[in-house]
């Protein structure tokens, strides 16, 4: 019987840095659904953000702290952007390469609500799939992939590992210690922009569990997404765009985002959603576009490679054509609750790291290219934890359970819950509205359906609830009173 010393559940930013920092003397196994590269680190186009210097890190507080609305942990913004610098540092010690101007300083960029230039990118708008990658070469401990984990193996306090679905055959993994690793919900929403592992399985074993989820009601939409496509994953026009000069304009090319606030293209990313959500319905549902008629052909694709070349398979000649846009989920700010040590309260060997997390740093809304950096932050103090945890373990054996994954009407359940995620617990919310969806979901939960549709609607549960208790709008969350 193998039992590891610690089991990674993601190979995300996350989970690989986690990994990264576990020398390579433990047993240490890192576990993901489909391949490796499907996970949102891998499309992450903008970039990290990091504090330019030392004097830099008080003004990177400042500026997380008031997109967080008031709702961010000072202590866990003030670890995020002081040990962000050391955290970049050690990747690029490690030879990692962001991109460089022609004397070889480091360039940044801006993003929105950001005070400064201080995102650093690489392979132009390819940040995370270069990071990702750079991640995988350097990973010392082996990855199990194509496995999903769909149980916690947990008695009273204590975690002994996970039961897994691998290769059509199902089997329990034991561990001294885990890390839950494995990302937001996007697939919860019927236009989003995550990768297609991203499921909310882990937060409903979370909840199943025992674990106490906070800040659910905190979603967090993006604003120029091509929607018009039969992916699931909608194509993201980066936060670096508008930060580097492209408009959003409507039919007439007016830049109309200046009627909802003084800052335009570069007001918070909630508040450009909101706008362009609320102009299409006052508007009768007129196309809204991202105008790149600022941009230099040459330097456009060069900078934006990923971008250009995308929209040149969909269809679009970049910077030459405006691309139509709309909202789609984004990102989650809420999550399995931690302390600054990623430590779950409860259990002595469970720990969350990356989105799956939420340790407040983002609070009711998330600073742009904050996650990338928290992932990494978060991610090297995991490691320390775990390496520093000792408790008295002895091993127990748990029974095979077979509950079965899937029930033949899962996937039209599945689809109603994408549509009454995203009409009713979306931009803009109401108190009936809300209580609508929550309404449906529960008559879900007693239907005939397989487990990981259930664990998808116990969060989606959770999401609706705290959105009904948070009766005025904060950051992320809107709602009409
Ligand atoms: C299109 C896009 C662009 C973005 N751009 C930026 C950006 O420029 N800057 C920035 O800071 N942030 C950006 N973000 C957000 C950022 O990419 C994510 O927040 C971050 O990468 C999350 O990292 P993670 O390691 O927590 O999760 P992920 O990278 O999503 O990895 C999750 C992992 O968990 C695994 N997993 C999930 N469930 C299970 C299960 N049940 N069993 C086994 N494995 C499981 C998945 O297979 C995957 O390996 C972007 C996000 C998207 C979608």
């Amino acid at each position: 019987m193998q039992i590891f010393d610690v089991i990674i559940v993601g190979a995300g930013i996350a989970g690989l840095n986690t990994a990264l920092n576990i020398p390579k003397d433990k047993k240490v196994l890192v576990l993901c659904k489909e391949n490796s590269w499907d996970c949102n680190t891998f499309y992450a186009q903008g970039g990290i953000s990091v504090a330019i210097d030392e004097n830099d890190i008080d003004s990177h507080i400042k500026d997380t702290l008031s997109a967080g609305a008031g709702l961010c942990d000072e202590e866990a913004v003030r670890v995020l952007c002081s040990e962000g610098r050391s955290a970049v540092k050690s990747l690029i010690d490690l030879g990692f390469e962001f991109d460089k101007d022609t004397d070889g300083n480091l360039l940044y960029t801006k993003e929105a609500a950001h005070g400064k230039n201080r995102i650093l990118h690489a392979g132009g708008d390819a940040t995370g799939r270069v990071m990702h990658l750079f991640l995988m070469q350097n990973n010392p401990h082996p990855l199990m992939y194509k496995t999903t984990v769909i149980n916690i193996l947990k008695k009273d306090d204590t975690i002994y590992g996970v039961r897994v679905f691998h290769k059509g055959k199902y089997k329990n993994l034991y561990c001294k210690n885990l890390v839950l690793a494995s990302g937001g919900i996007g697939s919860l929403y019927e236009f989003h922009t995550n990768s297609r592992t991203i499921s909310a399985d882990i937060q409903g074993l979370g909840i199943e569990c025992g674990c106490e989820l906070r800040d659910m009601e905190m979603t967090q939409f993006h604003p120029t997404v091509f929607v018009n496509t039969d992916k699931a994953r909608k194509q993201l026009l980066s936060e670096s765009l508008r930060g580097e000069g492209a408009y959003v304009v409507n039919e007439k090319n007016e830049r109309f985002l200046f009627d909802y606030d003084k800052r335009g293209e570069l007001s918070p990313r909630d508040i450009v959603s909101r706008a362009i959500f609320d102009y299409k319905q006052k508007n009768e549902g007129e196309t809204v576009y991202l105008s790149f008629e600022n941009f230099e052909k040459e330097f456009f694709k060069k900078r934006f490679p990923t971008i250009y070349y995308n929209l040149k398979d969909l269809g679009f000649n970049l910077p030459e054509d405006r691309v139509p846009i709309s909202p789609a989920f984004h990102y989650f700010m809420g999550g399995i609750k931690c302390d600054i040590d990623t430590r779950v309260e409860g259990f002595k060997n469970l720990f969350v790291v990356g989105e799956v997390a939420n340790t407040r740093v983002h609070g009711a809304n998330r600073l742009a290219s904050n996650s990338l950096l928290e992932g990494l932050v978060f991610s090297i103090r995991a490691a320390k934890t775990i390496l520093k945890n000792s408790y008295d373990f002895s091993h127990i054996e748990f029974e095979e359970d077979d509950e079965p994954l899937f029930k033949i009407n899962d996937k039209i359940y599945k689809n109603e819950l994408r549509k009454l995620m995203w009409n009713n617990v979306g931009i803009i919310r109401t108190q009936e509205k809300l209580q609508f969806a929550l309404d449906r979901v529960n008559e879900l939960l007693f239907k005939d359906i397989g487990k990981l549709l259930r664990l998808r609607l116990k969060t989606s549960q959770e999401i609706i609830k705290s959105a009904i208790k948070r009766k005025k709008s904060l950051g992320a969350h809107y709602i009409k009173e």
